[in-house]
């Protein structure tokens, strides 16, 4: 715009230039008249016709002159205007830019709104912003200004062409007059532009600046929704079930009554605003506050969302032992966010990483239960993890049931859980709840079952049903009948072959017992659902078959916020499908990490996280290690083994490649290096000789690792084979092989192996397809909810 006012000038300038040499040249004429006049004069030649052409000219001149001084003050008042345009011009062009600065802080601000980072940071931005719609405002006001003073130069440009119009030119200097009027108009046009552009800036700079008010008093919204529910981390479900554990808490300790807590807990699971509010203004002060207003709030309501209790041995990432874990904070998180109150009912380990637990803290009560004919103490800790309410229970029994440093593999480890499963009972009956499942998984907590409908039901705690999930059916959990003694449960009612003894010996079976006295039963996929009515079954098809109506394998999720490469915080460089660099950059970091050769970035590097027992196909996971080498790829193994033989065997593997720097075996459990080898490795093996639904296959797909797997259990239900034609495209997704042999794995390996280097441009695609896939615990915590939902309606359609 100012190169353009600068054009304008120099036409303007050259113009004036041209006029000036006129009117010198019509000064040169007039002098040269007035010399031939004075010489005239001088000769006497009065009466000649000379003398009358003399006059004429001397009369021209007059007027010649008059038009000289007239031209000379337009050419100075037009120059005076347009140096005025020029200086609005450039004041125009300063609106403008800063229009653009506008515009980009302001995108920049809304884009900052979408990460907000910790609050502190967030109110400095809040503040930023105000400053600059602060100078904004001020910016506007002073075009505001200078568009009144605008007026002057209206004016002064009105004279000009008034003046210009009603000039009484002579015949000489008319084309002067149409020159400088050509003019006049011009610098009229400029300024119309001007002034017109200057108008519209202003009024985007007004619009800009009501988005801007908007953006802020949203910005201000959130900020203020989120100190209230980010006060402790960034889970809102963090705060209810902090609340939850509190009102609980008080229940235990006698604090309130019965019907009061279920109020409460209504009030927790609808997320009353109200409930929160005053345990935030409370905060810090005393309980006895927060209860006297929580319980003035506890009116009567009515409910459609359910109160589930699960009983489990494990729960990532507190404690984890392998997939168990994993499905119950998945499934529990995914139940939550459908509006169920959801709370957890874990052994408190002496091993657990309690800093994965927030706010734990022991109750000011102590829950009795029953074991071998007494009665023994349990300490009862509360806290949350994954915001999720979860009980620990410490029981004060001379034997240490949970103080081993480790989870299982201790001789007594059927007593343990026993004590466990009956403890974790009294602790639901004792608070009083009325909850609508109890959800007990794998044989440690199975005998929660036959505990509720033989000892619990009768005392009038019967509010719930039972559903039971089987993890795996390797493990069942036997031991001689008299055994069930130990926890309250009747010997002789339940050493039965419909009830609880095992199917092919003379023992109980913990996993039987469950099936047969749970309202619902499943298990962790439909194809493991099926192999488990026959042989996959360890003995209980036949018991699966005759409660069939209401079994059911439902496929895992996996928990997408845990398993997220674009946010893990144990990469390297966190990436997603359209940006696979973040992959390749983790990949260089694992190797550096582990020592591995690094010349070729697009050496294909095969990753395997394990237990490593016989179910996982060890033999097949030695074969894959030597298979990669020989195919010229990198092999990472991370897994450990309870089985000794098993551990032995593969430190030897590990120290015969130890100075190979293709291989490396890791052989300890390690959470944080998975989710590396994960996100470093193009292809994932999970070779199981049975699988009921295996999470490493789907964690994999979802960090761009393409699964080789053997075709069973979940693994069936999840991977679906690249060069299957019987199948549409879409759900390709991996590389399957049948037999269980080295065979069958070899030659799924080298297709892989094949396709990754004979078509990176197809294998991309494949990766990027395998990370978008829903892996999300979403469709199957709605199937649970429904079968959850249908039981309790059964439940109340008898009652
Ligand atoms: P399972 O429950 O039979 O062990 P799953 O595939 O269902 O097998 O779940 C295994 C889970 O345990 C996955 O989350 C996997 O990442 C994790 N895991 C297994 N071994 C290790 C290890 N050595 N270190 C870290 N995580 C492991």
């Amino acid at each position: 715009m100012h190169r353009v006012a600068m054009e304008h000038a120099d036409k303007i300038l050259k113009e004036k230039e041209a006029l000036q040499r006129k009117i010198n040249i019509l000064e040169t004429r007039l002098s040269e008249t007035n010399a031939q006049h004075k010489l005239s004069s001088e000769g006497n030649v009065s009466d000649s016709p000379l003398l009358l052409e003399f006059d004429v000219l001397k009369e021209d001149n007059i007027l010649l002159k008059e038009d000289i001084e007239f031209f000379k003050t337009k050419l100075i008042e037009i120059a005076e205007t347009e140096e005025g345009i020029f200086k609005l011009e450039k004041e125009r062009a300063l609106l403008d830019a800063s229009l653009r600065e506008l515009e980009s802080r302001f995108i920049a601000a809304q884009a900052n709104m979408m990460k907000l980072g910790p609050r502190d940071a967030w109110w400095e931005k809040v503040e930023k912003l105000e400053d600059l719609l602060e100078t904004t405002a001020n910016q506007v006001e002073h075009a505001a200004v200078i568009l009144d003073h605008n007026h002057d130069l209206q004016d002064r440009l009105d004279n000009l062409e008034a003046s210009l119009q009603a000039a009484n030119i002579s015949k000489f200097s008319c084309s002067l007059v149409d020159l400088l009027q050509q003019k006049v108009k011009l610098v009229e046009d400029r300024f119309q532009a001007c002034n017109s552009e200057m108008h519209s800036q202003i009024e985007l700079y007004e619009h800009s600046i009501v988005e801007f008010h908007d953006t802020l008093s949203k910005l201000i919204e959130e900020s203020e929704k989120r100190s209230l529910e980010n006060f402790t981390g960034n889970m809102p479900s963090e705060l209810w079930s902090k609340i939850s554990l509190l009102i609980d808490g008080w229940l235990l300790e006698k604090k309130i009554a019965y019907n009061d807590a279920s109020m409460l807990r209504e009030m927790v699971r609808k997320r009353d605003s109200r409930l929160r509010e005053a345990y935030l203004s409370y905060r810090g002060t005393e309980n006895r506050d927060v209860m006297d207003s929580f319980l003035k709030m506890a009116l009567p309501g009515t409910s459609s969302g359910l109160h589930i209790a699960h009983i489990a041995a494990e729960m990532a990432p507190v404690a984890k032992v392998g997939g168990l874990a994993d499905v119950i904070s998945g499934l529990g998180k995914a139940l939550q966010k459908k509006g169920h109150l959801v709370e957890i009912i874990l052994p408190k380990y002496d091993c657990m990483q309690v800093d994965q637990v927030s706010n734990l803290k022991v109750l000011d009560v102590l829950v009795q239960s029953y074991f071998e004919g007494n009665m023994f103490n349990n300490k009862i800790w509360t806290g949350t993890v994954e915001g999720l309410p979860v009980y620990f229970i410490e029981p004060q029994h001379p034997a240490m049931f949970f103080s081993r440093a480790q989870y299982y593999g201790e001789h007594d480890d059927f007593k343990r859980f026993a004590y466990f499963s009956r403890a974790a009972l009294e602790l639901l009956y004792q608070s009083g709840k009325k909850v609508d499942i109890i959800h007990c998984h794998d044989w440690q907590t199975a005998f929660v079952a036959p505990l509720y409908w033989d000892v619990y039901a009768n005392l009038g705690f019967n509010s719930a049903r039972i559903c039971f999930t089987c993890h795996n059916f390797e493990y069942q959990g036997t031991a001689p009948a008299r055994d069930l003694a130990w926890c309250g449960l009747d010997v002789e009612h339940l050493d039965r072959p419909d009830r609880m003894r095992d199917n092919s010996h003379g023992r109980i079976n913990a996993v039987k017992g469950a099936i047969v006295y749970s309202n619902i039963v499943t298990t962790v996929s439909p194809t493991y659902a099926l192999e488990v009515r026959s042989e996959g079954g360890r003995g209980l098809q036949d018991t699966l078959k005759v409660h069939s109506r209401k079994f059911l394998g439902i496929l895992n999720g996996i928990d997408t916020d845990t398993w997220n490469p674009s946010t893990d915080r144990y990469l390297k460089v966190q990436y997603n499908a359209k940006d696979l660099q973040g992959k390749a950059a983790n990949k260089a970091a694992l190797r550096e990490q582990l020592n591995l050769a690094s010349a070729y970035p697009s050496q294909p590097l095969v990753g395997c996280i394990t237990r490593l027992v016989a179910q996982k196909g060890v033999h097949l996971i030695r074969h894959a290690i030597y298979k990669t080498a020989e195919l010229g790829g990198q092999f990472v193994l991370l897994g450990s083994s309870p089985v000794p033989e098993i551990q032995r065997e593969f430190e030897g593997i590990a120290d015969h490649f130890q100075n190979n720097n293709n291989i490396r075996l890791i052989l300890k459990y390690d959470d944080a290096l998975s989710h590396c080898i994960y996100a470093a490795s193009d292809m994932f093996i999970v070779p199981s000789i049975f699988e009921p639904c295996g999470l490493t296959q789907m964690i994999a797909m979802r960090y761009g690792s393409v699964p080789i797997v053997r075709k069973t259990g979940g693994l069936n239900d999840s991977v679906f084979d690249f060069d299957d034609e019987t199948i549409p495209m879409e759900v390709r997704n991996g590389f399957t092989f049948v037999k269980a042999d080295e065979q069958g794995l070899s030659s799924a390996m080298e297709r892989a192996f094949n396709c990754y280097t004979r078509k990176p441009e197809v294998w991309k695609q494949l990766v990027q397809k395998d990370m978008t896939i829903d892996f999300s615990w979403d469709t199957s915590a709605s199937q649970y909810e429904d079968i959850y939902q249908k039981a309790v309606a059964r439940a109340r359609a008898v009652a």
